[in-house]
């Protein structure tokens, strides 16, 4: 049994959740643990009926117990929440943390480009709605179904819209950012590898395929399972980006992570068109896309933190998924870390930490 004096004495110790819906996620997560308690599981148990599974350690002087769903998707989360919050009924945040399709400029023309960190203002529901004859009407946003954030969030999302203080969350992350791709074993991918193809240039073999079909507006299995670089896409169709061109001059240098905050869209479907994708930019301001939001929004004061992996278009690949991963993990670190608990002592100062 592991004797931290951190830990608590039964699972109402627990306020602070991490759900994550991929092995990977979790995986930076627990890098991103200042202590791990993996004897404690069996010690603190779970209620008759929670299928989840729990992992359990603290970031900064918060207990944190991490769920990681069986699968993706709106309905896994759901019941995972319930559960949780059935076995753990003492949590006071929940932070939904991993990766995301992002669109690749927002309404006011700045880009985001992969591995930047996305954190929910507001979270959208694409699949509510009404079905007419020929055309679907949703609900206009969460706030029709699920509500705003409370009080707490709010104020901590307005604390970040000061530019002085977002920088001490992105200095903070960076800290962590430099140790978990280190523990992880993960490269920065670089912008060489950062593509954003024309909006109407579909991922698709473009010779001798009778599954990929201009006419029919088809495209096969294979190249739906195939990387870019495997059918050729071709590479004069790139968009020009200008924090790449900027990012590309300074060498392979990680880049102290950006954070946008702002709505993200959560559905039960993996966008993988960008023409859906930047109507939904356009006429409704979603800046992402993933697809537990909601599941975990309706029944914890939550928080949705994730790295951006892909533009949502049929281009998208997993090249970028661990390294966003890794980003994720350490702005929710540094959330943590300046997020404090009611009735908590401050937090102690990072030690050995050299920001940029
Ligand atoms: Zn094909
Ligand atoms: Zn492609």
């Amino acid at each position: 049994m592991d004797n931290s004096q951190y830990r608590p004495l039964n699972r109402d110790g627990f306020e602070i959740a991490i759900i994550c819906a991929l092995p990977r996620e979790t995986n930076a997560i627990l890098c991103a643990m200042d202590e791990i308690w993996h004897d404690c599981r069996h010690y603190y148990g779970k209620m008759t009926g929670d299928d989840n599974s729990y992992d359990f350690g603290r970031i900064g002087l918060h207990c944190v117990v991490i769920v990681t769903l069986p699968s993706m998707g709106v309905v896994k989360a759901s019941s995972s929440s319930r559960s949780l919050k059935m076995s753990f009924n003492s949590i006071k945040l929940a932070l939904l943390v991993g990766i995301c399709g992002a669109v690749p400029f927002k309404r006011d023309g700045s880009e985001i480009v992969l591995g930047d960190v996305i954190i929910s203002e507001t979270i959208v529901e694409l699949d509510y709605g009404r079905q007419y004859h020929g055309s679907f009407e949703r609900k206009d946003s969460v706030l029709d179904v699920h509500g705003r954030p409370n009080e707490e969030i709010l104020g901590l999302l307005q604390r970040w819209k000061v530019p002085a203080i977002l920088e001490t969350l992105r200095r903070g992350s960076m800290c962590h950012l430099r140790y978990l791709l280190q523990c992880l074993n993960i490269e920065y991918p670089g912008p060489n590898r950062d593509m954003l193809f024309q909006p109407d240039y579909i991922h698709k073999h473009r010779e001798h395929c009778m599954g990929c079909s201009d006419t029919a507006g088809t495209v096969c299995q294979f190249a739906h399972a195939a990387t870019c670089n495997d059918i050729l896409c071709d590479e004069s169709q790139l968009v020009a980006r200008y924090r790449l061109e900027e990012a590309a001059k300074s060498g392979n240098k990680i880049p102290v992570p950006s954070i946008h905050i702002g709505t993200i869209g959560t559905g039960n479907a993996v966008i993988k068109s960008a023409r859906h994708r930047d109507q939904y930019a356009q006429l409704e301001g979603i800046i992402a896309f993933e697809m537990e939001g909601v599941g975990a929004w309706d029944k914890f004061n939550c928080l949705v933190i994730k790295g951006v992996c892909d533009y949502a278009d049929s281009h998208k690949s997993k090249t970028w998924q661990d390294y966003a991963a890794a980003v994720a993990a350490a702005v929710a670190k540094e959330v943590l870390r300046q997020y404090v608990m009611p009735q908590k002592l401050p937090q102690p100062p990072i030690p050995n930490c050299e920001t940029p």
